[in-house]
């Protein structure tokens, strides 16, 4: 059975420890590698690689670090097609969505070459009479990724690209349970000319997750899962005096007001509900339908839709199938228990994903699409986030009820709002309280030149990932005030606060 390696100081390098865990094709239930959790030393080596790499790797001009990832972005299009089978393969997605995925990453990536306009700093010119100030924003040293099953590609491209680019160096911690891309991502690196030790991988779990929060070396960590684990993170980051975000779960609401274009809107909803069978945080799990002709005409059409959904595997079917697996048999065995109990609470079941199989692939751990109706805030299924392809609709009576109801929520990570009437968009925009919004747009996951990020408990920490917010992330301001001896007069020393004289 082929082993899932670490990647430290350059090599890719087995794990020594005794806890191994099986990697699955979720579209077959087929065990198709495995990888070892490394263990506490295992990951003090990866730190230790990445703390001795950063004199060399911090002190190399700005461009000559782009210069890398101009060739890491160059690879990366030119692997795409091997990469996102990787993808497809071990997380269940389909290919064109691993393409999709990838393309967010790469977008990051190009950001990042375009990081020396970003790192200048600021100047000022006789800030006290010949008195001049800049400031320097300066790498922080060994930088910690620790990312989420979903994107194994994308997320971790939210962070290294920038951290590498403005002279950090980087161990990333990805999910065990799909770590094959992100292994690829280090050896594409390192074709790239990045040298050895700036980017490590350390595969494992808790147990090197905990190495990487308290080991005094590390600077700074990102974190992308869930909002329990987020919270751990955050918190004993912190307490070791590290720089910190750390981002969590989801419940992902859409207003549909009775005026959308309800074609548009079906067909949004449908992608965003199902795409990626709702393993994404910004997968739209409810919709606030404001009146009962709308959440009629909805669920009629997205009966009708879900009716010729494609569920099946993500690779090599013509046409390409719209929906994948879940993760594992354990995520298919808590989404089915999710379906349970709302019908148990009373939420009206109009397609029933339980009981649902693909031909040839009976063991892979499909889901089918799922529809609940007169669902209410009571219900564990509005309350919890799912991750999976399980779509709930609320009714409201009007604008304010349905806004109130996602305000009240405890996550706020995106929404968004169907709506021909400008006024009404501009209105939610200001008084929904989420990180990201979309108008006529379903998953409004920001470019890579803006910043991602959620409100409430779907972010811990104040500064959001890629973007301005990225740079500002993995770089700490040093701001200098000089005066030059040539113009002073000697006035003898001076024992007061200096101001403006
Ligand atoms: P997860 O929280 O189970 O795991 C995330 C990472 O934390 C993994 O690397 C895992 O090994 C590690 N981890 C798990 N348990 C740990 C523990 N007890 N101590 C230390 N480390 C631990 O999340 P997941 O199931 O891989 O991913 C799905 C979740 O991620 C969903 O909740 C989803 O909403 C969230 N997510 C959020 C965003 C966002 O941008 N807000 C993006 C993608 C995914």
């Amino acid at each position: 059975m082929e082993t899932v390696a670490n990647f430290i100081h350059g090599e890719c390098v087995t794990g020594s420890g005794q806890r191994v865990q099986a990697i699955f094709n979720p579209a077959t239930g087929e065990q198709i590698r495995q990888v070892v959790m490394s263990t506490a030393q295992e990951t003090e080596r990866a730190i230790a690689a990445a703390q001795l790499a950063f004199n060399g790797w911090s002190r190399q001009a700005p461009l000559k670090r782009a210069r890398v990832l101009f060739r890491f972005k160059a690879l990366l299009e030119q692997n795409m097609d091997s990469l996102a089978r990787i993808i497809s393969e071990e997380h269940g997605k389909v290919y064109s969505d691993a393409v999709g995925e990838l393309t967010r990453g790469l977008e990051v990536v190009e950001f990042a070459c375009g990081i020396p306009h970003l790192q200048k700093g600021e100047h000022s010119a006789n800030v006290g009479t010949g008195v001049d100030s800049h400031s320097l924003m300066q790498p922080l040293g060994v930088c910690v990724g620790i990312t989420p099953f979903n994107f194994p590609a994308m997320v971790p491209m939210w962070m290294f690209p920038i951290s590498l680019a403005t002279g950090n160096t980087f161990v990333l911690k990805p999910s065990e349970k799909d770590p094959s891309l992100p292994l690829a991502l280090a050896k594409l690196l390192k074709e790239a000319g990045l040298p050895d030790g700036v980017f490590n991988v350390v595969q494992g779990d808790k147990e090197a997750v905990d190495v990487l929060l308290t080991d005094p070396r590390v600077q700074a960590v990102s974190f992308v899962g869930s909002t329990p684990i987020a919270e751990y993170i955050y918190q004993t980051a912190s307490a070791h005096g590290k720089r910190c975000q750390a981002l969590g779960g989801a419940k992902n609401h859409c207003i549909l007001m009775p005026d959308a274009d309800m074609a548009m809107a079906t067909n949004a909803i449908m992608g965003a509900a199902y795409g990626a069978a709702g393993e994404r945080c910004m997968a739209l799990s409810v919709v606030v339908a404001v009146g009962d002709d709308t959440a009629e005409a909805l669920c009629a059409q997205l009966e009708k839709q879900i009716a010729v959904l494609r569920v099946g595997p993500g690779l090599e079917q013509t046409p390409e199938n719209e929906m994948g697996p879940l993760i594992s048999a354990a995520h298919r065995s808590k989404v089915l228990g999710y379906i349970d109990s709302g019908e148990a609470q009373g939420a009206t079941l109009r397609v029933d994903g339980r009981g649902f199989s693909v031909k040839h692939h009976e063991q892979g751990f499909f889901v089918g699409p799922t529809l609940f109706d007169n669902v209410t805030p009571e219900m564990t299924i509005y309350k919890e986030e799912i991750f999976g392809p399980v779509l709930s609709v609320v009714r409201v009576k009007d604008y304010a009820s349905a806004v109130a109801l996602i305000n009240h929520h405890e996550y706020g990570n995106g929404t968004a709002i169907f709506t021909r009437d400008g006024g009404c968009a501009r209105r939610f925009c200001e008084e929904v309280q989420a990180g990201m919004v979309g108008v006529n747009v379903p998953i409004p996951v920001p470019m890579a030149f803006h910043s991602f990020g959620g409100w409430k408990r779907s972010i811990f920490g104040p500064l959001n990932v890629h973007g301005n917010d990225g740079v500002r992330f993995y770089t700490r301001m040093k701001t200098v005030t000089a005066r030059w001896p040539e113009m002073q007069q000697d006035n003898g020393a001076a024992f007061s606060m200096p101001t403006l004289g």
